[in-house]
């Protein structure tokens, strides 16, 4: 991005009551990310060169027209700490009055870092895609370290700020080996939330299955000894 230039946006949900614990939110979809998840729902735009649907400036303008409806704003992707300029969007939106949330694949910690101590983000919700053995294949990217993602895993286990860790299950990544693996790394967290996968048109690759309730809570009744709380999402 050159100086002066706008930060690019590729979609805007206009309120949502599912993706800010709590709130009634807004939630703004920045393209790019540097994973490859198959199970993206946001495929389309996992290339920061995707077409935009509206700039800074459009954000901005729509939540002067939420202020006293909207409570919250939601940063997702892609993967927002890819944005270089994001602190000063997220500063310009708390001056707005709105509570922020951040959304991340984990793999910026130092960027993570610096957003919570400047005091930007009131929660983060990081996915933990799979047990460290199976991280690369879940991911698309095999070969995949994941140093920084466990960097990101140990910062928020700080208690920095209001967290959740997340992870979205699929027959053919996760079993209770992944469960476990997970637990214990993990183990301590504040809020632990197993998602069902949902199939959509946007996800690249066909096939793919969501785990059955049945299974989804057994692999709660794993995870639970090990998190202050734990809940299944999406059953
Ligand atoms: S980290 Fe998120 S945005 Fe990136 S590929 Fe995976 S699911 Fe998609």
């Amino acid at each position: 991005m050159k100086k002066g230039e706008k930060m690019k946006i590729h979609g805007l949900m206009k309120m949502t009551l599912l993706d800010y614990p709590g709130l009634v939110a807004c939630t703004v979809f920045l393209g790019g990310c540097d994973m490859r998840c198959p199970f993206c729902h946001n495929s389309e735009i996992l290339d920061m060169n995707a077409p935009e649907e509206m700039d800074e400036n459009g954000l901005y303008d729509f939540l002067g027209k939420r202020e006293g409806l909207l409570d919250g704003v939601v940063f997702t992707g892609g993967e927002p700490l890819l944005r270089k300029e994001l602190p000063e969007v997220m500063a310009k939106v708390h001056e707005m009055g709105f509570k922020i949330k951040l959304d991340t694949n984990g793999n910026h910690p130092d960027r993570l870092k610096e957003i919570v101590e400047a005091g930007l983000a009131d929660y983060v919700a990081m996915d933990i895609k799979n047990s460290q053995d199976k991280y690369g294949i879940t991911i698309g990217i095999p070969e995949f370290d994941i140093s920084n993602v466990k960097k990101s895993v140990e910062y928020l286990l700080s208690g920095k700020v209001p967290y959740e860790f997340r992870t979205t299950v699929l027959k053919q990544f996760h079993d209770e080996e992944s469960m476990k693996g997970i637990s214990g790394w993990i183990s301590g967290a504040e809020r632990y939330y197993i998602q069902q996968f949902v199939d959509r048109d946007t996800v690249k690759y066909g096939g793919l299955e969501a785990c059955s309730a049945e299974q989804m809570k057994t692999f709660l009744e794993i995870v639970k000894p090990h998190v202050k709380e734990a809940a299944l999402r999406g059953v």
